[in-house]
């Protein structure tokens, strides 16, 4: 095995090609290798913290589902914000309309860390949640591929993680085609030539098809069940629902719906949209997520969850809630008096904060300067739109980011996310895993990060003890 950088950007740039690791540049809407590093991470976390945050993430599938069904709670929590938030608003809306008590419901969720040092002289990070994404998280297929791609060229030097996501969330949409055909489906209510679809709701020129379509390919391969991609404006016209609140496409019966779109006002661009998701959401088809579980994954949310004393009654065991708090960093309210001290501290030490609103997919945070202007802002003291969390101060590694097979000698700060699936209703949990990891890293210094917004590149983590 060649060890010159550039020679092996060029080998491990055709396993990319050749592996589907790919994704659509947004500007120039060619097809290309998703960007990537060159080698793992080693040793970046110690393999017995990684495994304390993968067994947690059950514990989060089941605080979410509890969260998704308790209504008093998402009430009482986002009371301000649905006022404040036209898009939190609309997504309550319908939430309200709706009744989980017994409703099958499915996650796919992506809690995100980042590794923690408190100053210079401390040696091991601890991992640090940034969010709980509860809805369209992304690079499970393609995490998956660049653990592969890494182990494939690492010549026995150190032990790849594998992360096993791609299998582990296809068979999670197995798992709720099946629980849709053997109890919401009543016996012979569909003709042979009727046979269910998995839904995959799907944003209108997707750069990250790669990730979606694998999962696609993988669900017919290994368990010969279909599906198709549409978008939200699509299905305002093509979604249906019978007498019984089945949903079709086309005559055919839906029985999970997939979103990979949904998250963010852009992809409601008129009332249409709107109709779709509230059809899609009131079907007997499995949401993933329901609105329930999207609003359960807010900011807002998070910023509740961040205080024990929230926490406690949500979580079935004591020891959980420790274990949960451990991973969690100060996360305040602009409007609570509980937490002026920290607003006044953000004010005087911006570097050590961030300030988010109620939106996801990247791009969205404010730092510095602008995060003070607007914490000293006398109407934005009384909203709930905002969420000041205390910065997560990770350490660069050294790090070679290879784009287009082009290799870029930089330093690097890694996020992890875990994985997790659910398949659950009011009765039983037919499913309940930690899914596997994605580990993205961007360069030292920049502050908001995502692969999709071409900031992060996908990397993985290799032990080697
Ligand atoms: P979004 O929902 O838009 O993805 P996130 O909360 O995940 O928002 O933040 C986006 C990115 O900003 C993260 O991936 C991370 O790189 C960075 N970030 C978020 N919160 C913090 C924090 N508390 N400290 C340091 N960096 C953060
Ligand atoms: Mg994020």
């Amino acid at each position: 095995m060649n060890k010159y950088p550039q020679h092996l950007a060029h080998q491990t740039h055709h396993y990319a090609l050749c592996n589907g690791l790919l994704m659509q540049n947004k500007n120039t809407k060619q097809v290309q290798a998703v960007p990537y590093t060159l080698r793992p991470q080693i040793n970046l976390v110690s393999k017995e913290q990684f495994n304390k945050v993968s067994q947690l993430q059950p514990v989060l599938n089941q605080l979410v589902h509890d969260i998704s069904v308790n209504k008093e709670f998402l009430r009482q929590s986002l009371e301000k914000v649905i006022q404040e938030d036209e898009f939190t608003g609309k997504l309550f809306e319908i939430y309200e309309q709706e009744d989980y008590t017994n409703k099958f419901q499915m996650g796919i969720h992506r809690s995100d860390y980042m590794l923690h040092f408190a100053d210079d002289s401390q040696k091991e990070p601890i991992l640090q949640q940034v969010e709980l994404n509860t809805i369209s998280s992304a690079f499970g297929s393609l995490s998956t591929k660049i653990t592969e791609l890494h182990d494939f060229f690492s010549n026995g030097e150190y032990k790849v993680e594998k992360s096993n996501s791609y299998t582990n969330i296809t068979r999670c949409l197995k798992t709720g085609h099946e629980a849709f055909l053997n109890h919401i489906a009543q016996a012979k209510k569909f003709s042979s030539e009727q046979q269910p679809i998995i839904l995959f709701v799907v944003q209108p020129g997707e750069g990250n098809f790669a990730d979606q379509r694998h999962y696609e390919y993988e669900l017919k391969r290994q368990y010969g069940i279909s599906a198709v991609r549409k978008t939200l404006t699509e299905l305002s016209s093509e979604a249906k629902l019978d007498s019984d609140g089945f949903l079709y496409l086309d005559n055919v019966p839906v029985s999970v719906v997939y979103y990979r779109s949904g998250y963010g006002p852009n992809d409601y661009p008129s009332d249409a949209e709107w109709n779709a998701r509230r059809t899609l959401e009131s079907s007997k088809a499995i949401n993933c997520p329901t609105i329930g579980y999207q609003l359960a994954g807010t900011k807002k949310v998070q910023q509740i969850l961040a205080d024990a004393k929230n926490l406690a009654p949500l979580v079935r065991s004591e020891s959980h809630v420790s274990q949960l708090m451990e991973t969690f960093t100060g996360i305040y309210a602009l409007s609570n008096p509980d937490h002026a001290e920290f607003i006044a501290d953000a004010i005087k030490n911006p570097q050590g904060y961030v300030l988010k609103p109620q939106r996801e997919g990247g791009g969205n945070l404010i730092f510095g300067e602008k995060m003070v202007q607007m914490l000293q802002d006398e109407k934005l003291s009384k909203s709930q739109q905002y969420i000041l969390m205390k910065r997560i101060c990770p350490r660069g590694t050294a790090t070679v980011f290879v784009k287009d097979g082009v290799t870029d000698d930089s330093f690097g700060v890694s996020e992890l996310g875990i994985f997790g699936t659910f398949v659950g209703n009011g009765q039983n949990v037919f499913l309940s895993e930690c899914a596997g990891y994605l580990l993205r890293t961007k360069k030292e210094g920049v502050e908001d990060g995502g692969v999709a917004s071409g900031v992060a590149v996908l990397d993985s983590l290799a032990f080697t003890d």
